[in-house]
């Protein structure tokens, strides 16, 4: 059974639901992708939009929406505009996107990084409106409910690199309870951008893909104390708690300890739980983590409910 993350009412972050249905899905394109030599650019210092956009930026991150009633996040570099996860419904989606100066009609694609309704709820219905190109994997298309309508879908393997315009993605296995999760590594304008949420660790492979992020979105789920006394029954704290489950502020802590990269100028915390963790205790957890480094990474905490500032580089 597939579990499911998300109900408009109520939190459900590892409340097992009944599996999205699954539709035989033929229009699928294999890509073969082949590795796209970016200009080297000095990265600009991360800012925060204010006014209109200025002309010496060229990279642009705001994560619209993070938790487990909706996910999505927007990356721009040079031309590109991509959404990762379109876990928020249109109306949604374009009011957060608009807010930024920017319209759903105007993006080049949207990235899928797994099959949980949280991450793909609103994919339908921006599918066919806007006639998007969506990616995703071999494996996680034919397991989306599309509704009807042959969406425009490119697949790819687990692990490729994939060029979208002037933004080069590594997707990375990660591990979860969905049919082939994955996370990303973005280059764009020579900026690097690290997008993780939803996995039980870290394992080598996926802080690999870490090393060198000037902008990080780092999954940082819940505090484990919360989720042993909170109110989800048993078996669902032993999957949130899991290997396949969600990261906790003391994994995240370890990992600003012992490897975080020196040139990570942004860290934001993000797909927090809304029963089992607090922004401020996140914010504490990494304030201290960073501290005992000395290190001045700018630490952000996503929230559900609005969207980050806007990151640009
Ligand atoms: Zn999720
Ligand atoms: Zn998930």
């Amino acid at each position: 059974m597939i579990a499911t993350e998300s109900t408009p009412k109520a939190e459900k972050d590892g409340i097992p639901e009944l599996p999205l249905p699954v539709s035989l899905f033929g229009s699928g394109t294999v890509m073969h992708h082949g590795v796209k030599t970016l200009p080297s650019v000095d990265a600009r210092p991360a800012g925060v939009l204010q006014g209109s956009v200025r002309e010496d930026i060229i990279v642009r991150i705001c994560v619209l929406a993070s938790g487990s009633s909706g996910n999505a996040t927007f990356v721009a570099a040079g031309r590109t505009r991509i959404l990762v996860d379109a876990g928020l419904s249109l109306r949604e989606l374009s009011k957060r996107l608009s807010d930024i100066g920017e319209d759903p009609k105007d993006l080049d694609a949207v990235l899928i990084s797994h099959e949980h309704s949280d991450h793909v709820s609103g994919l339908p219905v921006l599918a066919r409106k806007h006639k998007i190109p969506i990616y995703l994997t071999h494996l996680t298309a034919p397991i989306i409910d599309w509704g009807g309508g042959a969406p425009h879908v490119e697949t790819f393997q687990a692990g490729c690199r994939i060029s979208i315009g002037d933004l080069e993605v590594d997707t990375f296995t990660i591990p979860h309870d969905a049919a082939d999760p994955i996370a990303f590594a973005f280059r764009g304008e020579g900026v690097r951008i690290g997008l993780v949420t939803d996995l039980g660790y870290l394992p080598d492979s996926v802080k690999y893909h870490l090393q060198g992020t000037d902008l990080l979105v780092l999954e940082s789920n819940h505090d484990l104390e919360m989720l042993k006394v909170g109110p989800y029954p048993w078996s669902v704290k032993q999957r949130v708690m899991g290997r396949k489950g969600h990261l906790s502020n003391d994994v995240v802590s370890d990992f600003i300890a012992e490897d975080l990269s020196s040139s990570t100028a942004t860290l934001v915390l993000a797909h927090l739980s809304e029963n089992n963790n607090h922004p401020e205790l996140v914010r504490m957890v990494g304030k201290q983590a960073l501290d005992a480094r000395c290190l001045s990474t700018k630490l952000v905490i996503a929230e559900q409910r609005r969207s980050t500032e806007v990151f640009l580089f």
